[in-house]
């Protein structure tokens, strides 16, 4: 490997909206993928070919920060070293039962999990947008069976801004056009009130209402911090009016805000926690809904499930997962990091940088919309050897993976200054 091939992200040619050279295996990754895959997503023109930790390399050597890490599915970093072994040794023994017969792995990742979060149940499913419709299937569930709501009246509801996954039920209650339109018809059900926002919440709130369904702090929408108090005065609320506070901690959960979980921050405990993205180790899709009995057991055989929902190549991979939480010692280095990228990231506002908001290692940064777009900006630290990804507008959202080092923040920050510059 050359020297130039080594430096991160160093390439010859200049300009953000650069297309990779042709005859290049940059070029040709990127060509075949633009004929064969659909265009549902707009990836920068990286091809990524290995990673370890907070580190990936492409198809031409080159390596690059990784200051996305899987929208936070990849806390833990790239492979893991813990993780791909109980992977591995989960392959070369079962990896899918059914829920039709046991496995020896399910009863002790959900025991781990449960104890993780305090809570007396799990149902495991898949993908993050799954263990959400199986959160509000059971907020409902609990609402007539439970709180007594006449069948068919049940609503949940949501915050504006939210992102739940991409499910025809999740984006009926999505107020971004580009996630909801053109899906009709929509669910039902469902109402949206400002985030942050307790008295149009406690106004909203009917005896028809089973459950609050919020993200602590909404990522997609930018690293949307809400006021502080916000998270406590929903819990009192939503236990003085018997509706479940369901906590969409698919993002924010598991390491990411400094804490276990982002409601912690507030030593809030929700009703329903729903958990995904890093459950998974960055390895397998993982999501689960934990929660306590009076609320989870209203399920009975055959009332919900999925074919590979807890499956023994997920279940050890999610235990080892919480196995590196138990510790606190992941939580102790994103909050230890995420103080010198907030105080980092603070000495650009007034640079190019509007705004920054920062919990734990994750942090939005509302750019100077007159300078470039978020989009401009990922294509610029791309150049720069660092991936981030753009959210709405003018904001970047960035959460490096929780392994890496104090070298690695100072390197995103410097990236950062010289993209402004
Ligand atoms: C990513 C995400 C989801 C959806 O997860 P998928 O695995 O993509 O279905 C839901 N909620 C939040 C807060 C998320 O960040």
């Amino acid at each position: 490997m050359s020297d130039t091939a080594a430096r991160p992200g160093a390439r010859e040619q200049a300009g953000p909206h650069r297309t990779p050279l042709p005859g290049t295996p940059t070029h040709e990754h990127v060509s075949l993928a633009e004929d064969w895959v659909a265009s549902n997503y707009s990836p920068l023109p990286v091809v990524i070919a290995s990673a370890e930790g907070a580190w990936v390399t492409d198809v031409e050597g080159r390596r690059y920060l990784d200051a996305l890490a899987g929208y936070s599915a990849l806390n833990f970093g790239h492979r893991h070293p813990s993780l791909v072994a109980a992977a591995r040794a989960q392959l070369d023994r079962l990896t899918l039962t059914s829920r039709a017969f046991h496995s020896d792995r399910l009863g002790p990742f959900c025991r781990d999990l449960a104890m993780l979060a305090g809570k007396d149940l799990v149902l495991p499913m898949n993908t993050g947008a799954e263990a959400v419709e199986t959160a509000v299937k059971t907020a409902r569930r609990w609402g007539y069976e439970v709180k007594g709501v006449p069948d068919g009246r049940a609503r949940i509801v949501v915050m504006a801004g939210n992102f739940h996954g991409r499910t025809t039920t999740i984006v009926s209650f999505s107020d971004d056009p580009v996630a909801h339109d053109h899906y009709g018809p929509y669910t039902p059900g469902f109402d949206i009130v400002p985030f942050g926002d307790l008295e149009a919440l406690e106004a909203t709130i009917t005896d028809e209402t089973v459950a609050v369904l919020l993200e602590p702090v909404q990522g997609e929408a930018g690293v949307i911090i809400p006021p502080g108090g916000w998270l406590r005065g929903v819990r009192e609320l939503t236990r003085s009016r018997d509706v479940l506070m369901v906590a969409d901690e698919i993002q924010s959960g598991l390491g990411r805000t400094g804490t276990t979980f982002a409601c912690g921050v507030e030593d809030v405990v929700p009703d329903v926690y729903v958990l995904g993205k890093a459950l998974g180790g960055g390895i397998v899709p993982v999501s689960a809904v934990v929660a306590d009995r009076d609320v989870l057991g209203v399920f009975t055989p055959g009332s919900h499930g999925s074919t590979f929902g807890g499956n023994p190549l997920a279940a050890a991979v999610g235990q080892a997962v919480v196995g590196l939480l138990a510790t606190g010692e992941y939580q102790q280095q994103a909050h230890r990091l995420g103080v010198a990228l907030e105080s980092g990231l603070r000495e650009l506002v007034g640079h190019g940088v509007d705004a920054v908001r920062c919990r734990g290692l994750w942090a939005g940064v509302d750019l100077d919309p007159d300078l470039m777009t978020g989009r401009e900006a990922s294509y610029r630290l791309l150049e720069q050897g660092v991936l981030v990804k753009d959210t709405h507008g003018s904001t970047v959202r960035i959460a490096p993976p929780l392994v890496a080092s104090d070298g690695d923040i100072d390197l995103l920050i410097e990236a950062f200054g010289a993209i402004l510059r």
